[in-house]
């Protein structure tokens, strides 16, 4: 069978299916090909279901919280949480936000494609349905989306008791032990779930300190949390590999000491790699960096009319950058004229507290040398962190010194994740320290921090 289209888009995660849609608005015949379910990643396997459990081993550990001494005066009795029950929960909401992708998709009129899409040329694929037998598929215009997967770890790769995010993200039940080995973003958003579920999580991290990509100061009340809580910290570790009855972890410290953590689980996220391999993509003899597929702004490879985006393109890995370069292939292929030139790229970690960024850092800014003032301003300063119990952490702003054009901001805390939005709105917007600090914001806030770094910088703040 053989089947003709304009853009063919391999891969309905958040690039693929953002593209498709937008394409389809613009009136591009548009078919799409997807091996799993649609949604890709972040819907199935990734920031949905993950952002689920953690809410869910945050009520928990609230839960748990009242049954001893609540400031508060709630008391109830000894809660208990029926793992099963709330994966199940956890699937309902992937379950509708995937069946609301499909249901765009044929709003749109976009082909989809069930099957897994193998690279003919840089103008046909074939595609291998599960019970339909092969499609080969010509079109105008190919996208590459096919994401990434987990860094496996050769010496203790995944199975039985070494898991991926994956699997940590359906719980048959939660286990005693949890080891988990990285201490980034998908280590410490679960290892602290699973830490809030009941778990004795250790965790294991090559560098001297937990999220090495974000500054100190910002991860400092992340570090005292996961103290309060009870999760193990062993950094500046080497991982061995298993003991030889596969039930701890060899680790070696950086003073060179050897020990072993008892495990009943260990969860490996050490970093995802791009998914270029084993469907046909060598045979383009694509540009690369490093394993990534090179991209210029416009998300164009190195052969004509292939484009690519999202995860398979490099870092920052993030669901949001998908969506937007997915979109703008979209209108570039219409005619429009777009480059891929973002002022913010928000990341958040969900870790308790959050973190987020957006833009520059001072070092940063010193780095590429701007001269630049900064500031922050203490959610312990703050009534509305007060009122939910939630005083540590702060927000920063920095900004250039001569005109008080804002650079980057970051913040952690909980519920920052939201804050994010005010943050990248005022740097695309262009924003001054003056806009912001100028501005009114609801009383009484979070958001009132934001105000209050944007005085302070200027040297004014008022609750301070
Ligand atoms: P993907 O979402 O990986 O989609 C690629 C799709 O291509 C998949 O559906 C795959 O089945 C399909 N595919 C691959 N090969 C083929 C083939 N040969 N034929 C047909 N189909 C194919 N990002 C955030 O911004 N915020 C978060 O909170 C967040 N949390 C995360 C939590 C976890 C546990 C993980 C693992 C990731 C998280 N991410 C988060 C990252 C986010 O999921 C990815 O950045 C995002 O999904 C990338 O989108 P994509 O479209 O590039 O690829
Ligand atoms: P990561 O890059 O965030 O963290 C990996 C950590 O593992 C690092 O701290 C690294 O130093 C450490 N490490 C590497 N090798 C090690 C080893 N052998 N032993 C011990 N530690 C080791 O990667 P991740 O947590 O696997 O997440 C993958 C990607 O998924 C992220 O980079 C991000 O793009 C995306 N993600 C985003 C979110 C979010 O936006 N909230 C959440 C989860 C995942």
């Amino acid at each position: 069978m053989t089947h003709t289209t304009t853009l063919l888009i391999i891969g309905a995660g958040p690039g693929g299916y953002i593209a498709a849609i937008r394409a389809a608005q613009l009136g591009i015949e548009t078919t799409v090909i997807e091996s799993a379910e649609l949604g890709g990643t972040c819907l199935n396997i990734g920031c949905i279901p993950s952002k689920a459990l953690i809410h869910a081993a945050d009520e928990f550990a609230h839960a748990r919280d009242y049954a001893g001494e609540s400031p508060l005066g709630i008391q109830v009795q000894v809660p208990r949480i029926e793992i099963g029950r709330t994966v199940r929960w956890k699937n309902g909401i992937v379950t509708r936000l995937t069946g609301g992708v499909g249901a765009l998709l044929k709003k749109h009129k976009v082909t989809v494609i069930k099957g897994s899409a193998k690279i003919i040329d840089g103008k046909t694929v074939e595609v291998t349905q599960p019970d339909a037998g092969t499609v080969h598929v010509t079109c105008r215009h190919l996208l590459l989306a096919t994401g990434s997967v987990p860094v496996e770890l050769p010496f203790m790769p995944f199975g039985k008791r070494v898991i991926s995010s994956t699997e940590a993200l359906s719980p048959a039940a939660v286990p005693t032990r949890l080891v988990v080995v990285g201490a980034g973003y998908i280590g410490l958003e679960l290892g602290t779930a699973y830490r809030k579920l009941g778990a004795d999580v250790s965790v294991v991290e090559s560098m001297e300190r937990i999220l090495p990509a974000y500054d100190a100061e910002l991860t400092r009340p992340v570090a005292a949390s996961l103290k309060r809580l009870g999760v193990n910290l062993h950094l500046g570790c080497t991982v061995l590999g298993l003991n030889a009855a596969g039930d701890a972890v060899r680790i070696r410290s950086s003073a060179g000491q050897e020990s072993e953590l008892a495990a009943d689980q260990v969860l490996v996220a050490v970093g995802r790699k791009p998914n270029v391999d084993g469907w046909g993509l060598e045979g383009l003899m694509l540009d690369r960096v490093g394993r990534f597929i090179k991209i210029d702004d416009q998300c164009r490879t190195s052969m004509r009319d292939v484009w690519a985006i999202g995860d398979i393109t490099g870092e920052p890995m993030l669901a949001h950058r998908a969506m937007a370069q997915g979109e703008m292939v979209a209108e570039i292929i219409a005619g429009r004229k777009r480059h891929f030139e973002p002022l913010a790229m928000p990341a958040v970690c969900f870790t308790d507290p959050e973190v987020v960024v957006v833009g520059r850092t001072p070092d940063e800014a010193q780095s590429a040398g701007i001269d630049c003032v900064s500031a922050t301003f203490p959610f312990a300063a703050n009534g509305r962190a007060m009122t939910i119990e939630s005083t540590d952490g702060f927000v920063r702003v920095v900004a250039r010194r001569d005109n008080h054009l804002i650079l980057g901001w970051q913040a952690v805390g909980r519920g920052v994740s939201e804050l994010s939005t005010a943050f990248s709105q005022s740097m695309e917007l262009g924003a001054v320290l003056e806009d912001v600090a100028g501005t009114i914001h609801a009383h009484p806030t979070l958001g009132e921090a934001v105000q209050e770094a944007a005085l302070r910088a200027l040297g004014h703040a008022l609750h301070i």
